[in-house]
Order: C-alpha cells, then structure tokens, then sequence
C-alpha cells in the first residue's frame, strides 16, 4: 500500500485569472494571499499552501459552455493551485488529494436519497476510473472509425488530456471544487472505500456502467474496440426491472421523472419521418427507408451492426451508439431493440437505457436498497475483479 496521491484538475482556460487566495500560498517563497489577476507567462506558476484547508477562489469561470445555460459564476477549490502556459492562454490546474476530489465529484453527480451501499459501489468505481486515468491506461484517442463502400463503423471513448488528469467538465467528470456542499453519506462512502479499487490480474479494471441494462448486461467489445474485458462480462440482471420512482430518483439526479418506462420502451416513427431522420442525422439520402434489418447483435440483444436499407442507398452502421444516434433526434435510449414494420412507417420496442456494458446503475440502486453490501454488488457486475487498497 502507498501514500494517497493527488489528482490534477484542468479547471479553466483564459487569457487573464483572477485568484483570491484565502489563506497564505507560497509561490517559490514568496507569499501570495487577497486577491490577483494573472497572465500567461511562459513557465507554470505552482502555487501551495502548508494548511490543510487552504482555499482559493476563481472568479467569473464559464460553466456549460455552448450550452443554454452558459454562465461565469465564482468557484473556490482547496489544496494547491498551478496556472501554465497553453495555447498562448492561462489554465488554471487545481491539485488535491484523490479522496478530497472524488467526495466533490460524487456529492454532485449522486443523489442525497441513494443508499449508502449503492454510494460505496459508486465510490469504488469512480476511484477506479480516475486511477485508470492518472497512470495513463487510456489511449489519447477518441474516435475510431472504420469505413468501407457501404458501412460505417464508429465508437467513441475519451481522450487523455495533456498537461493534467481530468478536466473538470462532463467530458471526465462534472467538478465544481467546494462551492457546492457535500453529502454527508458521501463522505461516510468515501471514507469506508479509503484507496479501494477494481482491480483484474493486477491492473486497475476499466469499470464501465451504464443508467439500465435492461436485464442482460452486454460485453465490451459490442461497443467500443474488439478487446475482451474478462471482467465485463455478459449476464442476466435480475435487478434493474423496476419502475420505483423512489429508486430511480437516486441513480437519475437531474433526470425528468416522468418517464419510467426505459426498462422497456416503443418509439414510433412514421416512414417519412424516420426518413427524413436518418438522412439529417447520417448525412446520407437513402430515399425512402424500406426496412432496418439487425446484421448482428451482443448478447444482451444490443445492435452492433444495422443495415438500414432504402430507395437509393443500402448502409450498415456501428457500433451501438452511432446506430442510437442516427435513429434519435438525441440518443435512443438503447440499440437492445427489435424493429416491427407497421403499415405506416416503423415502431422500435426497446430495452434498457445506455451501453449496458458493466454496472447496471438501477440495477445497483435495487441492490443497494435490499441492504446487499457493495462488494456483492461490485463482484455482481464485475465478476472476477478483485478490490484491492491503493492506500
Ligand atoms: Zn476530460
Ligand atoms: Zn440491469
């Protein structure tokens, strides 16, 4: 076992910063505390404190950018700040210990009803991602694509970043420091998983998870590259078969509880619609959509390849998030979906809601709820992982 690292946050790019320093930082020697406004220079400025909360606070950092809720708001961060030199702008990296991090990430993104074990399992996986992260597992590449005459092939995973381990975007995971309180039964989760990860064969496990799997969890490979994962796995989920608001209001924070319908679903296109549909979305004039006909498919019935046939052009598609994309204004819930042909257009009957590939969140949240400890619920989804303390 080893001492707790720290994790290097990306927080934001600008061309000037204005820091206030809450207690006295340090700067080779020279203390720094109030308030400053800095530009890009050509070295990285590390700015540290000897306190064990020192903080510090970033004024007007633009969050959901391109989005239409777009705005600058104050953010304040403990533990150390590092300002360098990127594309002839100033980033500001925040540098903190991988327990303080992950407390801040998980109280943001879990809901304050979840179950403490649902917490714990949550906790592991998470600790296990930014580990996989910060030893650099990760390929710097994102999109894969693999295109021939009449198929396109395409998965899409996340890229590595330069400079830091994470950003503090929903590219890595949404972190918005300490302004936003903790929880306290995160907290209790964080510290009862202290250094804990998935481990396979002594290497951190890539410990995917997705919203619903839908009763059948799916294998790596259907949807991202063809490399099996001993520990990803497919199996039958008993779990995630249920319409408790109260359950699902833990696993889907911001998430409009109208719909619970997601274990299964139908949506309904019309033939022109479903046209005109996967033209905008494809970039390509099939004409008419005659039929979609699955080519092949995971063992949680998920497309991984769909040959969509029409007036002008016949084109199969991949993997299952590009076949969600070009059959959805957005995402389709799932690609697990069987195609009926009616006498106007078509009607897709679905199951689960994302990937499926690892832990099944509602699945999780069910468990958590009948008292069954995170181990359980982590050796369920990740058979053959071992957890194992980092520190
Ligand atoms: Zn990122
Ligand atoms: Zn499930």
């Amino acid at each position: 076992m080893g001492h707790e690292r720290c994790v290097r946050v990306g927080i934001v790019k600008a061309e000037s910063l204005c820091v206030v320093f809450h207690s006295t930082y340090l700067l080779d020697g020279k203390p720094f505390i109030g308030e400053y406004t800095f530009t890009p220079s050509d070295q990285k400025r590390s700015f540290t404190s000897q306190s064990q909360d020192a903080s510090f606070t970033l004024k007007d950092v633009t969050i959901g950018i391109g989005f239409h809720w777009e705005r600058t708001e104050e953010q304040t961060f403990c533990g150390a700040l590092e300002l360098m030199p990127e594309e002839g702008m100033l980033r500001a990296v925040n540098v903190l210990p991988v327990e303080t991090y992950l407390t801040s990430v998980i109280s943001s993104e879990m809901s304050a009803n979840a179950s403490i074990e649902l917490l714990k399992a949550h906790a592991v996986i998470s600790r296990s991602w930014l580990l996989a992260m910060m030893t650099n597992t990760r390929t710097g590449k994102s999109f894969h694509e693999q295109l021939s005459a009449n198929s396109i092939i395409r998965w899409y995973d996340s890229e590595a970043h330069r400079g830091f381990d994470v950003c503090a975007d929903d590219h890595c995971q949404r972190y918005q420091g300490i302004t936003r309180q903790t929880n306290p039964k995160v907290v209790e989760a964080i510290a009862a998983t202290c250094g804990q990860v998935l481990t396979y064969e002594g290497k951190i496990c890539d410990a995917r998870f997705s919203k619903c799997c839908g009763g059948m969890t799916e294998v790596f490979e259907s949807c991202w590259e063809p490399v099996r994962h001993p520990y990803l796995v497919a199996k039958p989920d008993p779990y995630c078969h249920t319409n408790d608001r109260r359950i699902l209001s833990q696993v889907l924070n911001n998430y409009d509880q109208e719909t619970t319908d997601f274990y299964r679903w139908t949506v309904r296109y019309t033939t022109d619609e479903l046209s005109e549909l996967i033209r905008r979305k494809s970039g390509i004039d099939f004409g008419r959509i005659l039929s979609l006909v699955p080519l092949q498919r995971g063992p949680s019935d998920r497309i991984v390849t769909l040959q969509i046939v029409g007036e002008k052009r016949t084109v199969t598609v991949g993997k299952e998030l590009e076949v969600r994309k070009w059959l959805s204004e957005s995402h389709l819930y799932s690609s697990a979906f069987e195609v009926e042909k009616t006498s106007d257009g078509f009607t897709l009957h679905g199951k689960g809601w994302g990937h499926g590939v690892g832990l099944c969140q509602i699945g999780a949240a069910v468990m958590g709820e009948q008292d069954i400890p995170y181990q359980e619920i982590l050796s369920f989804y990740y058979p053959g992982a071992e957890l194992t303390r980092q520190w």
